[in-house]
């Protein structure tokens, strides 16, 4: 199967986290090392591949994709924007972080800052966290009252839906890490100097909400994965898997929009160039 099927939540079903394993390399058979070989060759096509499709919407300049990036710290979204994301022409691609809300983010409603980040025609735009934090994060610490929260899950729904008849196509991945993994990689943030930059004590402290963390990501899954903008829970302990996942699920994506330059209004054999 193809990780776009094998990893898709489907709209509607209740999703178990406890039940995926962040170690799975679904779609991939063989010892380890023939695996790491075959995605990595696979990860190479389809970048080719989304390089020819970017081309195309571009071109077509009439639709676009937003992939939505969210995990616990250290999952690896910096490093899939980099992996996945990097080779694309720049002039059609925008990756657009999310913190925490400055004090005019905040006199907004939530989706504010989000939708006017949104990608215009012809463009790619992947979020390095989303509006999702504002079921995640916010919900775990009690920012605001849980009615509040609570209903916005339809109004996430309701926004995704503007969006995807509007012409944008919704990927959204959670990167699924093992409480274990995130701690070699934290640990692996104090012991090399050139990572110990990204470490932040405030990581130490949301890995203690691990469990409401999970539970948060649930909802969020359970109750947003739609027909319009579909949720993909992948396996990402092992990057190389990860990587070749993403690449796989964006490219499907981009191949079922099936993009194609405009109609030429003219008609080349008529025009002669002196
Ligand atoms: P990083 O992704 O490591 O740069 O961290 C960004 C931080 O901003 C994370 O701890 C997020 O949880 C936090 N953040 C993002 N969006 C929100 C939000 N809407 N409300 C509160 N905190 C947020
Ligand atoms: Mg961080």
């Amino acid at each position: 199967m193809h990780p776009y099927e094998l990893h898709r939540i489907e709209p509607g079903s209740a999703v178990d986290l406890s039940a995926i394993d962040p170690g799975r390399t679904p779609g991939l058979s063989g010892p380890e090392s023939q695996e790491r070989a075959a995605a990595a060759a696979l990860h190479a096509e389809n970048i080719l591949a989304m390089q020819d499709l970017q081309y195309r919407l571009w071109a077509e300049s009439q639709r676009s994709v937003l992939v939505v990036l969210q995990g616990m710290d250290t999952a690896g979204k910096d490093g899939t924007i980099r992996h996945v994301f990097g080779a694309l022409n720049p002039q059609g691609v925008r990756v657009e972080g999310f913190k925490q809300p400055t004090p005019e983010e905040l006199a907004h409603d939530y989706l504010w800052r989000v939708h006017r980040k949104t990608p215009g025609h012809g463009r790619i735009v992947v979020f390095n966290r989303s509006h999702y934090e504002d079921v995640l994060v916010v919900r775990v610490h009690g920012l605001v009252p849980e009615d509040v929260w609570r209903r916005r899950y339809e109004e996430i729904n309701a926004f995704e839906r503007l969006l995807a008849g509007s012409g944008t196509t919704i990927l959204k991945v959670f990167l699924h890490i093992s409480k274990g993994e995130q701690k070699q990689r934290l640990q692996a943030r104090l012991d090399e100097p050139d990572k110990l930059w990204k470490f932040s004590m405030g990581d130490l402290a949301e890995r203690k909400r691990w469990a409401e963390y999970q539970e948060a990501y649930t909802d969020a899954l359970s109750r947003c994965s739609t027909e319009h903008a579909p949720w993909f829970v992948v396996p990402a302990d092992s990057k190389w898997y990860r990587n070749w996942a993403i690449s796989s699920i964006v490219r499907r994506a981009l191949e079922e929009m099936d993009p194609r330059p405009p109609r030429a209004e003219i008609d080349p054999s008529k025009i002669h160039i002196e």
